[in-house]
């Protein structure tokens, strides 16, 4: 690497100093950001015979998007893996031959992004980094030799940060919220306290780095092109079953209503936009703001947000005021219909506010994509209570999960004893980790019935 020369200026008491000192040259760096295949297993598809489940995963690599944001002196590709095959992966890792290879990963990627880390580590001297969920969770997993550093919680400026160190020939030793890994020994790093500052929202997510995939970010179940954009990171709630809170070290971040209108415009004339954070609204005068701005810029768009069922209760204005501006569907995780399993869930509302939050959106005309978790310790009489409620109440697109407890979560803690499948390939939301309660193919039956006969006429938008 070669250096430059730097001037720096210093003041002292007898006059002003003018000194040289010679700083690494900054290195324009290649980086390939890997979005993984879809690895995950699940039981009800390979052996029950639904079909329906695939939808969980898809849709564009927006976080990958959002890290690459700040990254524009260097060289930075997306391969997203959802789209395209590991020959191709391959191929244009050869072609492009990266100083940096970032992957995401969720829990069921996990083995997978080891493995081809693995690969690259053979082949290369990539510095090689992974982040995301999993990563956030549980380190640990990955302080191996396939590693150099490790990405825990959002990642948009600590990533920016070692790609800085990296690029100046540093090290990324020190940097609040990155691990350098240490294969065999303890993994010690300095937690990032995250704040404001952390969402860098003058920076733009890079969408045209997906551009060339972008016709495949279709949701085939609603027959609809979408384009992802976030309002806010983390939560103002804590469920026991959830890895949102931890990625912001339990605070919730919200972007400024500007930054998230730049990102609906740059997306341009695709019609529908999904909010992904995971909780929408959770502050209320900033959404209503957000709203106000829509509507003043004549934006005319279909968006798709996660909202809390209790905060549709006590903003039901703002809910209306949203269905102006173009509020089209909601996902809300009612998650269970029975008051001793939201509160086991540290749910903090009970079953009669989500019937009021129903009531509300059936009234707007908001369609509700309904989050629901069988649990494995359900019985036939708790899948005929849940499909009673979701008949009855008249829920658009239900999307039924199972209750999976992720490794570092409140949950895992709560029933780790009761694991029986440790492979983490298992671990996509739609297969029983832990012992069921009735026999095991009699709850993936019930199960795997009750999905056909929800989905059985899919809902399409108007
Ligand atoms: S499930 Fe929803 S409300 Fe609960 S912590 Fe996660 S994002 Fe927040």
């Amino acid at each position: 690497m070669e250096p430059i020369f730097v001037l720096s200026t210093f003041v002292h008491k007898k006059g002003i100093i003018l000194k040289f000192s010679v700083m690494p040259k900054k290195q324009k760096m290649k980086i390939m950001l890997m979005n993984p295949p879809n690895c995950g297993r699940s039981i009800p598809e390979e052996e029950y015979g639904i079909t329906s489940l695939k939808q969980i995963f898809k849709g564009e690599p927006f976080n990958l998007e959002v890290l690459a944001g700040p990254l524009s002196e260097h060289d930075v590709q997306i391969f997203d893996g959802k789209c395209e095959n590991e020959d191709a992966f391959w191929k244009t890792f050869d072609q492009f031959q990266p100083d940096v290879v970032g992957f995401t990963s969720l829990t069921c990627e996990a083995n997978t992004v080891i493995r081809y880390a693995a690969k690259i580590r053979k082949q290369c001297k990539a510095f090689i980094v992974v982040g995301g969920n999993h990563a956030t969770y549980n380190p640990h997993d990955f302080n191996s030799a396939e590693f150099d550093y490790i990405v825990v919680g959002l990642g948009k400026k600590s990533f920016s940060e070692l790609i800085d160190r990296l690029a100046a020939g540093e090290n990324g030793c020190g940097i609040a919220g990155v691990a350098r890994t240490s294969p065999g020994k303890h993994l010690s790093y300095k937690p990032r306290q995250f704040s404001k500052t952390d969402l860098m929202e003058d920076v733009a997510p890079r969408y045209d780095l997906v551009a060339k995939y972008r016709s495949q970010y279709y949701l085939e179940q609603l027959g609809l092109a979408m384009g992802f954009v976030i309002t806010a990171y983390g939560c103002t709630h804590n469920c026991s079953f959830c890895t949102i809170p931890g990625i912001t070290g339990g605070k919730y971040l919200t972007h400024g209503p500007d930054a998230v209108l730049r990102d609906i415009q740059t997306l341009g004339d695709i019609p529908f936009i999904r909010m992904v954070d995971a909780n929408t609204f959770g502050n209320a005068a900033q959404a209503s703001e957000l709203c106000g701005k829509i509507l003043k810029a004549g934006i005319r768009k279909k968006f798709f947000a996660d909202v809390r069922a209790d905060t549709i209760v006590k903003h039901p204005d703002l809910l209306a005021k949203w269905k102006e501006a173009g509020l089209y569907a909601v996902v809300v995780g009612f998650e269970d219909v029975q008051d001793e399993r939201l509160q086991a869930y540290n749910k903090k509302y009970q079953g009669h506010v989500i019937r009021q939050a129903i009531e509300i959106l059936h009234d707007l005309g908001i369609v509700i994509v309904g989050d629901f978790i069988v649990a494995p310790q359900y019985s036939e009489n708790d899948f005929e209570k849940l499909e009673n409620f979701i008949v009855t109440h008249k829920i658009e697109i239900p999307v039924l999960s199972i209750l999976t407890p992720i490794p570092g979560t409140t949950l895992y803690d709560e029933i780790k004893k009761e694991i029986v499948i440790f492979d983490l390939d298992y671990y996509t939301f739609t297969n029983a980790v832990t012992k069921t309660k009735m026999p095991e193919a009699l709850f993936y039956k019930a199960y795997a019935d009750l999905v056909k006969r929800l989905h059985e006429k899919p809902h399409r938008p108007q």
